[in-house]
């Protein structure tokens, strides 16, 4: 992409709304543009960046055997009557009357949706397991939207649900979920650790919060330090195991690790004194194992291999893919901007031409974005005719993983400079040199 030709409002001065660094990073990269208290349109690199997470979680859905469908954003209050939950859930649920004085509502999440079709379809014990997933619009009221997309109103989740014949079934369906989200963040170059949590209006006793440690997060937690030097790694994973994913589940959950709500002062003493962290986070994910509540209220069940008819296992599982962009933001950035992992970078590299005009200078950079094109690799070149400084600048800020800077002088001695954004560091090649490296 030519930035000439692109769409990147990039902001000089600092918003004044945006309380927190990936607030202000997403407004000044010309990410997001607020269209109404807690809502937000996604301009160009925004929606890039929103695409690249969505793109990993659905990956890693289906590599761990889940079935993607869409579900709609709106949904009849009759199914949420037959839950309960329309009159549980309260304030933050967006109550809509259409023409004919239809109640309806836009979806918080899925649950009732997700049995419904459920139960008009699976019969037999012989259709389970099933799990199938969406990555969908939310809308929940929040009383106090605030930190850009991290506390919208409307924000773009994954959820998923499990069908299982038996507790010990959807308890596998629940570690194969943790392993797969553990992968999910990973690649995101983030560490999301599941910490025991609190169900709120879910329902059910087994949960785990996924959490980014940052100041800025708005939970409160509490951990064993030596959580954190657990990675999941490249490790081959049989999802169909049930004692793979459970001793992978034991490895996460069995330091110390939970939120306030079910923090225990007694319990977590126990640990070494040296090891015991209290710090905030950033809430990215949670798992839910709630049995039959839903299949209960709602008639969803199966008939088993003898005969008999049993309400289905239950749980739900979410990720909260708008909120990741903000808090991937949180976890890599520095004074002058976005450092963005590879894998969610909007482009893997920039191109500042620091003489634009000079027919040397221009003739190679667009022999360069051409061969990078070609080699299958994202580039934004910055060909606007503006002072060396201020593309310098603006590479910073937007935080593509890497960096060519294009200028005569190099040129004359047949060199460009590649410079890493994580690190800073440069190094200087020739061009041809410089595509097979990035490829
Ligand atoms: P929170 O405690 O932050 O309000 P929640 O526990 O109510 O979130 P879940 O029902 O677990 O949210 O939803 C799954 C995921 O969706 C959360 O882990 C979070 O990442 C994301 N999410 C929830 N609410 C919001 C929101 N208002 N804006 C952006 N993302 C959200
Ligand atoms: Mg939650």
């Amino acid at each position: 992409m030519r930035l000439s030709r692109y769409f990147l409002p990039t902001l000089r001065e600092t918003p004044s709304e945006a309380q927190i660094v990936s607030h202000r990073l997403m407004l000044r990269a010309g990410m997001i543009k607020q269209a109404a208290a807690g809502i937000y349109s996604w301009l160009p690199m925004g929606y890039k960046v929103l695409k690249n997470i969505e793109n990993i979680v659905h990956a890693e859905q289906v590599r761990a055997g889940h079935i993607p469908l869409l579900m709609p954003t709106l949904q009849s209050a009759d199914l949420w009557r037959e839950s309960g939950r329309y009159d549980d859930y309260g304030e933050e649920m967006l109550r809509i009357t259409d023409r004919h004085g239809r109640d309806m509502l836009y979806g918080p999440t899925n649950e009732e949706l997700i049995t419904d079709i459920f139960r008009a379809h699976v019969t037999s014990y012989r259709d389970l397991p099933l799990t199938l997933y969406h990555i969908q619009w939310k809308f929940r009221d929040e009383i106090r939207p605030r930190f850009g997309v991290m506390r919208g109103r409307e924000f773009f989740m994954k959820d998923g649900y499990n069908f299982d014949l038996t507790r010990e079934d959807a308890l596998h369906a629940y570690n194969r979920h943790m392993v797969s989200y553990l992968r999910t963040y990973e690649r995101m170059g983030l560490q999301a650790i599941p910490m025991r949590a609190d169900s709120g209006p879910i329902g059910g006793d087994d949960t785990h919060e996924f959490l980014v440690l940052a100041d800025t997060g708005e939970s409160e937690v509490f951990y064993d330090s030596a959580i954190t030097d657990l990675r999941l790694g490249n490790r081959s994973v049989n999802y169909d195991s049930r004692d793979e994913c459970a001793a992978i589940a034991a490895e996460f959950t069995t330091p110390y690790a939970r939120t306030d709500e079910t923090h225990e002062e007694a319990v977590f003493n126990q640990i070494p004194e040296a090891r015991r962290r209290q710090s905030r986070g950033i809430e990215v994910g949670q798992i839910f194992y709630f049995g039959t509540k839903y299949s209960d209220a709602m008639g969803a069940s199966v008939q088993t291999p003898d005969g008999k008819q049993v309400p289905v296992h239950m749980g739900s599982h979410g990720i909260g893919v708008s909120r990741l962009a903000g808090a991937i933001i949180e976890a890599s950035h520095d004074e002058s901007g976005i450092i963005w992992p590879e894998e969610v970078a909007p482009f893997r590299v920039g191109i500042v031409n620091v003489k634009q005009g000079d027919a040397t200078t221009d003739a190679a950079c667009e022999t360069l974005y051409k061969a990078l094109t070609a080699a299958g690799i994202e580039v934004l070149y910055d060909d606007r005719e503006e002072r060396a400084g201020a593309k310098f600048a603006g590479m910073d800020l937007i935080g593509l993983p890497w960096r060519v800077t294009v200028g005569p002088r190099g040129l004359k001695s047949g060199v460009v400079e590649l410079t890493r954004r994580r690190t800073g560091e440069s190094e200087e090649l020739s061009p041809d040199l410089l595509v097979s490296r990035l490829s």
